[in-house]
Parts: structure tokens; sequence; C-alpha cells
């Protein structure tokens, strides 16, 4: 769904003008002229590198110094305790992988959230796993602890291994971001799941949006939660280079895995060394050297911080703007609190995507709601996207009555569509 609506909108913006299309759909930053944001420090890196620096191959674990940056990068002065190892992956996407294949056996369950990037469903079918879901927010707003609960418990209760996938910071679809209480009472809750059974639980936070999920040291203390848990309980996060280091088409990651038991850490690195071997076999290179040159300067790592706190603050006042329209119009949004995405609950998102796309807008259809990305639409085109009625869309369902209004940008040679239920079209 997503490349196929980004395509179509590339392919339209290239024949009338970028000026002329919204395109919503890309999950990368774009600046306010619609041109990719590659960071200026990660360029300037990228074009040093010797060719023998891009071109060898990398040991499969990784570059050892670039196993220590990911682990500086991703804890910063919040380091949980325990024995932490890292593995390189190609992306985040390489870290879920591993962990499913890894951890689980055919047939569990893998636990993840209802909101969710649809890539989880893929890693969990490809790898004959099942999905279970419970519900990331609650009526009120808030982490929905006591559906995590009872799922976690039910699944515990049934298999020897219980993974979790969370990406509970700026979340893909909705922006939302779970506290370090939220945090802490997740891990107090697999602690207690656990307790006096000889079961497991691996806990995967997916932290792919990091680095623009809010200032540098408060969005990084929750992970001190992950610190001195018992030895059933492994921690692996999901560290990226695609967004924090904009290096999305280099697939760059790596699995970092903290846990209070060394016999755990070093099966960590063995089994998933070997799988990697089995799979991707080594990772590439010029990311890998590129990151390493640049945190091994603290100059280049303070020029690192500036350009992504700029990028942080450029997505959120576009999204404080679609939010300020929607708050008025009485639009419904899951709750944003920072990260790529903005949902608009829904029930027949394709159907109102379609018709958007007649206006040359194009977001995301999901499965109960429409994904609008904030990271890549400028703020001159965000403004108005939906503060007056000409296109009207009503929805009066289950926990999300929904109002939704989208204008066509101004200038735009847009046809005006009234749809009043979309279960009609
Ligand atoms: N996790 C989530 C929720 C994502 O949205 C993404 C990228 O879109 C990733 C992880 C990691 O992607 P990659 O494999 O490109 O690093």
């Amino acid at each position: 769904n997503i490349f196929a609506a980004n395509n179509k909108a590339v392919a339209l913006a290239d024949r009338l003008g970028n000026d002329k299309v919204i395109n919503a759909t890309v999950g990368s930053i774009l600046d306010e002229d619609g041109n990719l944001v590659v960071l200026d420090v990660v360029q300037e890196e990228y074009k040093k590198l010797t060719p023998r620096q891009y071109s060898s191959y990398a040991p499969i674990q990784g570059y050892a110094e670039y196993l220590d940056d990911c682990i500086d990068q991703c804890f910063g002065e919040s380091r949980p305790a325990g024995y932490i190892r890292a593995c390189s992956t190609p992306g985040g996407t390489g870290v879920l992988h591993h962990a499913v294949h890894n951890y689980s056996e055919i047939g569990d369950e893998i636990l993840i959230t209802d909101w969710h990037w649809g890539a989880y469903d893929s890693v969990i079918k490809d790898n004959n796993r099942k999905i279970r879901t419970f519900s990331i927010i609650n009526k009120e707003g808030h982490f929905d602890l006591d559906d995590f609960r009872i799922q976690l418990n039910d699944l515990v209760s049934k298999q020897k291994n219980t993974i979790i996938l969370l990406n509970g910071i700026a979340n893909n679809p909705t922006g939302y971001c779970m506290t370090v209480a939220e945090w802490q009472a997740a891990v107090d809750a697999i602690r207690a799941a656990v307790e006096n059974t000889d079961k497991n639980v691996i806990l995967v936070p997916d932290v792919a949006y990091l680095d623009y999920s809010g200032e540098k040291k408060e969005c990084r203390k929750f992970f001190k939660a992950f610190g001195n848990l018992p030895k059933n309980i492994l921690v692996i996060v999901a560290y990226t280079l695609s967004k924090g280091f904009t290096l999305y088409g280099q697939r760059m990651g790596a699995m970092i895995g903290i846990t209070s038991d060394e016999g755990v850490a070093k099966e960590f690195v063995d089994i998933n060394q070997y799988s990697s071997r089995a799979t991707w076999s080594n990772c590439n290179s010029a990311p890998q050297q590129a990151m390493i040159a640049i945190c091994r300067d603290p100059a280049k790592i303070e020029k690192l911080d500036e350009e992504r706190k700029f990028y942080f603050e450029m997505i959120q006042q576009r999204a404080n703007i679609f939010m300020k329209e929607a708050d008025e119009l009485g639009i419904k949004y899951v709750p944003y609190i920072s990260g790529f995405f903005i949902t608009i609950p829904m029930e027949g998102a394709q159907a109102v995507c379609d018709k958007l796309q007649e206006d040359n807008i194009f977001m995301v259809p999901l499965k109960k709601g429409i994904r609008l990305a904030v990271c890549s639409v400028s703020k001159k085109k965000m403004q108005g996207l939906c503060d007056e009625h000409d296109l009207v869309y009503r929805f009066e369902k289950d926990r999300y009555p929904i109002i939704f209004t989208i204008k066509p940008v101004q200038g735009m040679d847009a046809q005006i569509s009234m749809l009043e239920n979309v279960e009609e079209v």
C-alpha cells in the first residue's frame, strides 16, 4: 500500500509539479521543498570514505567500534545495568526478523500492538508464527496496561517463550509515546508474569524513531527500566540508522541485547551471528564506517544532534498545524506525541484514500484508519489540510467517532467531492 501510493504520488508530482501534489505516504523526512533530507554531517562522512572502507566485507557481527557506537547512540546517558551486547543487522527489520526467528517456536504467537507497522505482520507470518495483538492505547488515551497484562499472561501460560514487539515510542503509525512510568509498568507486568516459572519473555523495544521522539536525554530515560531484570527476561532493542542517520536505503542497524546473565549474553551473540551468516551474511560496511567517523568526534556528534533537533522540531511544527486544525473541527486522531506519522481512525480507509487521490492527496490506508506522514508534508501544505469542509467524511464507529475533513491545497486543480458515508462507495 505504502509504496504503491508513493509511486503514484511521485509520478503525478513529476507531471504536475511538486506544489500540486500532497504526498503524505513517505516514511522519510522531506524538507519544506519536498526534497529528501540526508543529514549534512552524514553526507560529509560518506564522501570521505575510502574504497577499502566501503567495499570491504564487514565482520558478520559488525565492526566492534560500530557496535559500541550503536550502544552509545541508542542509550545515551540512560544505559541500563546488565550485560549489553550488539550484532549488526540490515536496519530495524533485521532485528525483528532475528528476534522472531531465534527466540520463538514455529506456531507461537507473537505479541504486538493493535496499531503497528505492517512489516510486523510479514515478519511474523513469514516465519510461520502467529499474530496476537493488545490495544496500545486505552479509552483515556494512555498505554493500555490492562489489555497488555491480559494478553501477556495468556501467552506466558501457553508458550515457553513470549516475544513482544513494542514500538512504544513515536509509534508508527500513531505517534503515541509511552511514558517512563508506562514502560516501567510494562516491565513490572512482564516480571510478574514470569516470576517463579520456567517461562521466558523477550521484549523487543522498537526504537526506530528514537531521535525524533523528544529531547535527547529525556526521551532516552525509559531505557533504564531494562536493567537488572531476571535471567528469563531478555530485552532486545531494535536500533536502526534508517531514521536517526537518514540512511534508510543503506540498510543498517543493530540488535542490542540487555540481560543480567552472562550466558544469555553469549548465546545472544552466537545465535544471532549464526543466523546472519545464514540469512544476509555480512552487513553493509559504508554506513558502519561513516557512523564510526561521526561518533569518534565530539564536534561531529554535536552537529548530528543539532541537525536532528532541527528536523524533530520541524516535524513537531507540522504535526501541531494539523492537530490545531483538527481540534478546531472536532476531527479525532489517535493521540500523537511525536514521530513521523499521525493516524486518523476510521472504517473504510481505502475508499477514503482513493477519494483523496482524486484531489492529488496521497495517504496510506490502514485497516482501521488513515496514516498521514507528517515527516514528509511541508508546513505550507499542512496548513489548511483540514480547515474547511470541501471534503467531508463522517464516521461514527466504535471507540473513535470521527469527522474527517480535508481541503485541497490552494491553486490545485482539484475536483471537489462530497462523501457522506464511505460504506456506500
Ligand atoms: N520499526 C518501525 C515501526 C518502522 O516504521 C521502521 C521503518 O519504517 C523500522 C522499524 C525499521 O526500518 P528499517 O528496517 O528500514 O530500519
